[in-house]
């Protein structure tokens, strides 16, 4: 859709123009995974697709919700914003502008508002559809409703926030500020270099001559749900806890790889010990994956991220029969530097560098592969990395 038919399709919808216009993308990680919550740092990049938003005040004092993705609309007065049931779509909305409300006491919703919404993430992959939708939201409701920030960089850190707070109070997803910060903070042609903890990020350049981003979605029904999910956390945890009776550490991103196998031991649980070695080693292979970046090496790059999807299948556990089928198959192209799932596993996607004369045999030989072992049919999009939220009218 080009920003001329977005146009016309609120015009449609609501009889008048819209007055603003506002981006947000999606996101993948590139490297990095299950590392966040075990305070280490994340590696993610904004992509060139994501969700729009265009908005009118109107003099109703209502918020009316359409997309051009799902067929629910919604018609909320301004004086009773609080969470709508039945999943409904609007809550990733609605929760954004009740969060700016709450945490900035200077913002005023002074009008009602007709928002129309257009995403072109695939919903449920994996790649944020919900976190594009909350940062647009936040990027353009803080700004109608006053909230002054001069310094870019805190401000787009602060629309991640409401993002995750609305994903946490609206949705009911208790999920990490990776998303909404690689859709905030994104910046083309690099990636985020993100401790999740803390915050600190740093931009790395992603210089990939004759190399796309290849991402393969597994259509599969399947995903990390809380209950895998907590049982992962509480592994982590119960690793600190026998880790820290020889060595007192808060999280396992601490631990050097030269640790690990001084400590490993202490670790009595078999379970426990797989999951933090898996993060310990991430920890490092992420460090080293941004290195690589810099000096110019990818094919370091790919194999470490080869590397991470094995650790994710056979110590962490959270691949999967259709994630290990489209990375097994990608590792046998030649061409590809290397491919892992991305995400939280189990379904959703994975991500790849491909050169550019192998996408076209990539494509045709993993599909097959990937069809013949599961039965499914993969999706693949040549990702292009992007920039950050934006208002474009
Ligand atoms: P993802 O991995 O894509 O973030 P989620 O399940 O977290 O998957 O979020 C998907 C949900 O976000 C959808 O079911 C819908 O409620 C909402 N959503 C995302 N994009 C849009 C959109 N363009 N219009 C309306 N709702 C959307
Ligand atoms: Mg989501």
């Amino acid at each position: 859709m080009t920003t001329q038919e977005l146009q016309a399709a609120f015009e449609q919808a609501y009889g008048r123009k819209a007055e603003k216009m506002y981006f947000a993308p999606g996101r993948v990680n590139l490297i990095g995974e299950h590392t966040d919550y075990n305070g280490g740092c994340v590696f993610p990049c904004a992509l060139s697709f994501g969700a729009w938003l265009l908005i009118a005040k109107n003099g109703d004092q209502v918020l009316r919700f359409r997309s051009l993705n799902m067929p629910q609309e919604y018609a909320i007065p301004v004086s009773a914003i609080r969470p709508q049931p039945d999943r409904a779509w609007c809550n990733y909305a609605l929760g954004c502008i009740d969060i700016i409300a709450r945490r900035h006491p200077e913002a005023k919703l002074e009008s009602g508002y007709d928002l129309l919404y257009f995403g072109n993430v695939p919903a449920g992959a994996g790649l944020s559809s919900s976190a594009a939708m909350e940062v647009v939201t936040a990027r353009a409701f803080t700004e109608e409703m006053g909230v002054n920030m001069d310094n870019d960089k805190a401000y787009r850190t602060e629309l991640a926030l409401i993002g995750q707070a609305c994903e946490h109070e609206y949705a009911g997803v208790m999920c990490g500020v990776m998303d909404q910060f690689a859709s905030a903070q994104g910046k083309k042609d690099h990636a985020i270099y993100l401790n999740c903890d803390t915050l600190e990020f740093e931009h790395v350049p992603v210089k990939l001559e004759g190399i796309k981003v290849v991402i393969s979605n597994t259509h599969s029904p399947h995903h990390l749900d809380s209950g895998a999910y907590n049982d992962r956390v509480r592994q982590c945890h119960t690793a600190v806890e026998q880790i820290s009776k020889v060595h007192p550490i808060k999280h396992l991103a601490e631990l050097s790889e030269d640790d690990w196998r001084e400590m490993e031991s202490a670790i009595t649980d078999p379970i426990a010990k797989k999951r933090a070695r898996h993060v310990v080693g991430e920890v490092a292979r992420t460090a080293a994956a941004v290195e690589a970046l810099k000096r110019g090496e990818i094919a370091y790059f790919g194999e470490l991220m080869t590397a991470s999807h094995v650790s994710l299948r056979d110590d962490y556990e959270v691949t999967g029969p259709e994630l290990d089928a489209l990375a097994e198959a990608a590792w046998q192209v030649e061409g590809v530097l290397g491919s892992r799932m991305t995400g939280g596993g189990f379904g959703g996607c994975t991500v790849s560098l491909v050169k550019d004369e192998a996408i076209e045999t990539f494509k045709a030989f993993v599909g097959a592969e990937y069809e013949k072992k599961t039965g499914l049919k993969a999706d693949f999009y040549v990702a292009e990395i992007g920039d950050g939220v934006s208002r474009l009218c």
